[in-house]
């Protein structure tokens, strides 16, 4: 049984790289046993499995004790006041409908996949953003500690009292993560009690439990989260789930983008109305015609894996074709630059035509712990022959000492 099948977390992202729902797939074959993956929003992947015979499909129709589908309703963010600051984090129709709550002592979740109080600090007078000196992205904010962090390798810094490019005192800080959300509903809501649920507040083991307890047992009237409060969690008394921004995982540069919003929304939408109330959704969002949001907000499962399988069968993405990441990684850049041209071209010669082999571009996060980083993406149908064929080109590229290349089949990430 692999629960939640449609996890991401279940692809170790180190050597050796693998996904473990596949795995048990492979292992239940030698075992000639059967196994069962179970998820309400399974991957592209295993749908399209059942849906060519190699799986088969069981459909569960009813929620858990017959608990009706919560209302889901999109708030464009578009058409709130500009002038209205907390309108971008909290819409109007968001604060009325938590004010409801409130008043009828029903709890509401928000969620925001997004840590940290502001989410950039950028100069007014040069434009130029506090950047981690080891990554190419810029420093979260974050007040409880009042320091600047990098979310992805930990640097740690002051926060400038003057901008350190031009001397102006002219830094404002911009963007927003649930440290914000969680202080701006309290503002808003004096009297209400307010709690946040991510890997800032949740330092310690048992706070997680704690706080899920006072919130089931009532003691806490929002709860503010990322990713961590989306999970299978069972709260009869949350009627309302406001979701801050639906547009976060849409714009990544990654063909999973539209999947990872429907998989989210529909997750985060389950938490409300398990009870005998019935919930309500409300989703917040610049886009709120992108296809992803729309079928998630019509329950339409069927709906969106048509347009999405046809999208990838399109431009030859999984389930259709595999595709393997080769990532170079090297502290130098034209280094790491060249070894990565080099080998994409020697791919190119080595490989027939039935693989496509993309030219070697700075990847989307170009610096990650103080390396730079280049990608080659390679896509096919014989997955394990272009595997093969890879090693072979690689073994006969000796790379430069400090440079170093990673193979990624089928990545689930992109960036
Ligand atoms: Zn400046
Ligand atoms: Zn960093």
């Amino acid at each position: 049984m692999v629960d939640e099948e449609h996890e991401t977390s279940y692809k170790q992202e180190e050597a050796p790289r693998y996904h473990a729902r596949d795995v048990a797939v492979v292992r239940a074959k030698f075992e000639k046993c059967v196994v069962l993956l179970g998820s309400a929003t399974p991957s592209l992947e295993s749908y399209h499995n059942a849906l060519t015979g190699k799986y088969e499909l069981a459909t569960l129709t009813q929620r858990v004790d017959n608990c009706q589908m919560p209302r889901i309703r999109i708030v464009d963010l578009r058409q709130e006041k500009r002038s209205d600051r907390v309108g971008t984090i909290l819409s109007e129709k968001l604060r009325t409908a938590m004010a409801e709550r409130l008043e009828k002592r029903e709890q509401t979740i928000l969620f925001l996949n997004r840590r940290g109080f502001s989410t950039s600090l950028v100069c007014s007078n040069c434009g130029r953003a506090r950047d981690c000196p080891n990554c190419s992205v810029a420093l979260t904010f974050h007040r409880s500690i009042l320091r600047l962090t990098c979310h992805l390798c930990g640097h740690a810094a002051a926060v400038p009292k003057k901008c350190p490019e031009c001397g102006e005192d002219a830094l404002i800080y911009s963007g927003f993560g649930t440290e914000k959300v969680e202080a701006t509903v309290g503002h808003i809501f004096p009297k209400a009690v307010v709690k946040r649920m991510d890997a800032d507040s949740m330092t310690r083991k048992e706070a997680y439990r704690e706080t899920l307890r006072a919130f089931r047992a009532g003691k806490i009237d929002i709860l503010v989260g990322t990713q961590m409060i989306a999970k299978g969690l069972h709260f009869p008394n949350v009627t309302l789930v406001g979701i801050i921004n639906a547009d976060l995982a849409l714009h990544l540069p990654d063909f999973r983008a539209g999947e990872r919003t429907f998989q989210l929304l529909t997750q985060v939408a389950g938490r409300a109305g398990r009870g005998e109330t019935p919930g309500e959704v409300l989703v917040q969002s610049y886009t709120p015609f992108s296809p992803s949001i729309q079928f998630a907000r019509h329950h339409d499962f069927a709906g969106y894996v048509e347009q999405e399988l046809e999208f990838r069968e399109r431009c030859d993405f999984p389930p259709f074709k595999h595709a393997v990441l080769i990532t170079v990684r090297s502290a130098h850049e034209t280094r790491g630059k060249f070894s990565a041209e080099t080998l994409a071209r020697r791919l190119c010669e080595a490989l027939s035509e039935e693989f496509t082999v993309s030219d070697a571009t700075p990847a989307p996060l170009e610096k990650l712990h103080t390396q730079f980083r280049f990608h080659i993406l390679l896509r096919g149908g014989a997955v394990m022959r272009l595997s093969r064929l890879i090693r072979e080109v690689m073994d006969k590229l000796p790379l430069p000492e400090d440079v170093t290349a990673t193979v990624d089949v089928d990545p689930y990430q992109l960036l």
